[in-house]
This record gives structure tokens, C-alpha cells and sequence, in this order.
């Protein structure tokens, strides 16, 4: 049985005060959740503060973004073991926008999920095509190859610790949602290509959110899918009504 994981991803938004009262009411309502694991990412100058605010709930701390090295001259970044020092337990990796926005390629991604996992985090390793992708008939061909370069070198037991997220690009804050026979085909093959990879039994524990636009509105029909596991919200989860609206969707 895969556990449905629901993660906010806050993404550049809210400042200090907005983000605690945030994470203090996702925290409160959480505690009429069962079943569904919780997760929210807000900005890195924030994790502290929302972290003190989530203490004592069942809501995990993530965060939205890393650098692969342990220490050192690296000006602006973040290391693995301070994310966990702040109390993290999850960190998002490649992100369609800092793969599009910022340039990281699945060569970064790599060297990420490496040092996430032996810090001890979970990592939340994104995956998604573009529309044009979609159009041209190559989605298939694209989460392939993301996802071998994204977790090349990746044990059996480590890949048991990561989440997979499938997040289209052109769905991704635009309002257009996958629909939930386009988002279980990839999640299908997602399980596939870890079958292949790796074997059935392990394909069939990974846990894979889907992302993009998604709402209290249509939550319900796409976590209903098999193969859908739960969902990397975006602008939704910046209030606490619609973040539990999609939440109820998941059992
Ligand atoms: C995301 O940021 O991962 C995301 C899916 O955004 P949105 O829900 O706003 O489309």
C-alpha cells in the first residue's frame, strides 16, 4: 500500500509573518488528516520559522531546492546537512522551473538526489515534458530520460526512499490540468521504466505525485487514479482551504 503524500510547494511567495501563519494553520487542520502524509516547502529563509511553527504536528518540513556539495566556497547556496540541521525532512529536485528557469540539467539533478539521500533527506525528484514535447509524441521518451539521468547510479534501496513527482510542464501554474487519464499513462510508465530498471515489486512501492494545477476542484479525480499517489501542489497550497480541499481528495 503506497501512502498518499500530499506537498505544498511555496514556492517564491509570502513573506515571514504570512508563511507562519501559513504553517500554523496547515498544522491545526492537520490534525483531522489520517492516512495522508503532509508536507509543506517554503522558501529557504523560511524553513526555520515555519518549522518552528509546524513543531509538534504531523506536517513535514521540506524544502525546495539544494546544492549538491557538502561545504565550501559555493556563494548563495544550501547544503543537504544544513537543510536537515533546519529540520527537513523532504527536499524537491529539479523542479520544472529550475530546470527551464535557472538551467539545471538532469546531470545536477544527479548530484542532488546523491547527496540528499546521504544526508538523510527525502527527495521529491521531478519530473515533466513540455507542451511541445507532449505535441510532438515524445513524452514517453522525455520521463525516460530525466528519470535515468535524474537517478543514474541509484541503488534499489535508495530509490525506495525517494518520491517521484510527474509534473507537466505546460500544467504547471497555468490553469491547465493534466487530465487524469493523461496523468496515470505517465505514471504507468513511470512504473514501467522502474520495473525495467530495477524490478516490479520495487515499481509498484515508489510513491509518484502528480503536479500542475492542481485544485480542490479536481483533486479528488486525479488522486483517484491507480497509479497516482498524491500531488506536489503549487499555487494552491499558498491557502490553507484549498491545500485541505485537495488533501480531502486524497482519501
Ligand atoms: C508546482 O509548483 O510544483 C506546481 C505544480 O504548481 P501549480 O500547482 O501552481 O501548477
Amino acid at each position: 500500500m503506497r501512502r498518499p503524500f500530499i506537498a505544498g510547494n511555496w514556492k517564491m511567495n509570502l513573506n515571514r509573518a504570512e508563511a507562519v501563519a501559513l504553517a500554523k494553520a496547515v498544522a491545526e487542520r492537520s490534525t483531522a488528516v489520517e492516512g495522508v502524509e503532509l508536507a509543506v516547502c517554503p522558501p529557504s529563509v523560511y524553513l526555520e520559522a515555519v518549522g518552528n511553527a509546524l513543531k509538534g504536528s504531523k506536517v513535514g518540513l521540506g524544502a525546495q531546492n539544494m546544492y549538491h556539495e557538502a561545504s565550501g566556497a559555493f556563494t548563495g547556496e544550501i547544503s543537504a546537512a544544513m537543510l536537515v540541521d533546519l529540520g527537513c525532512r523532504y527536499v524537491i529536485l529539479g523542479h520544472s522551473e529550475r530546470r527551464h528557469v535557472l538551467g539545471e540539467t538532469d546531470a545536477d539533478v544527479n548530484r542532488k538526489v546523491a547527496a540528499a539521500l546521504k544526508a538523510g533527506l527525502t527527495p521529491i525528484v521531478c519530473v515533466g515534458e513540455l507542451l511541445a514535447e507532449r505535441e510532438a509524441g515524445q513524452t514517453s521518451a522525455v520521463i525516460r530520460r530525466q528519470f535515468d539521468g535524474s537517478l543514474a547510479g541509484v541503488s534499489a534501496a535508495d530509490l525506495a526512499k525517494i518520491v517521484i513527482a510527474y509534473e507537466p510542464v505546460w500544467a504547471i501554474g497555468t490553469g491547465k490540468v493534466a487530465s487524469p487519464e493523461q496523468a496515470e499513462e505517465v505514471h504507468l510508465d513511470l512504473r514501467k521504466i522502474m520495473a525495467n530498471r530495477y524490478n516490479a515489486g520495487l515499481a509498484q512501492e515508489v510513491r509518484i505525485q502528480y503536479g500542475g494545477s492542481v485544485k480542490p476542484s479536481n483533486a479528488a479525480e486525479l488522486l483517484s487514479q491507480a497509479d497516482v499517489d498524491g500531488a506536489l501542489v503549487g499555487g494552491a497550497s499558498l491557502k490553507a482551504d484549498d491545500f485541505f480541499g485537495i488533501v480531502a481528495g486524497a482519501k
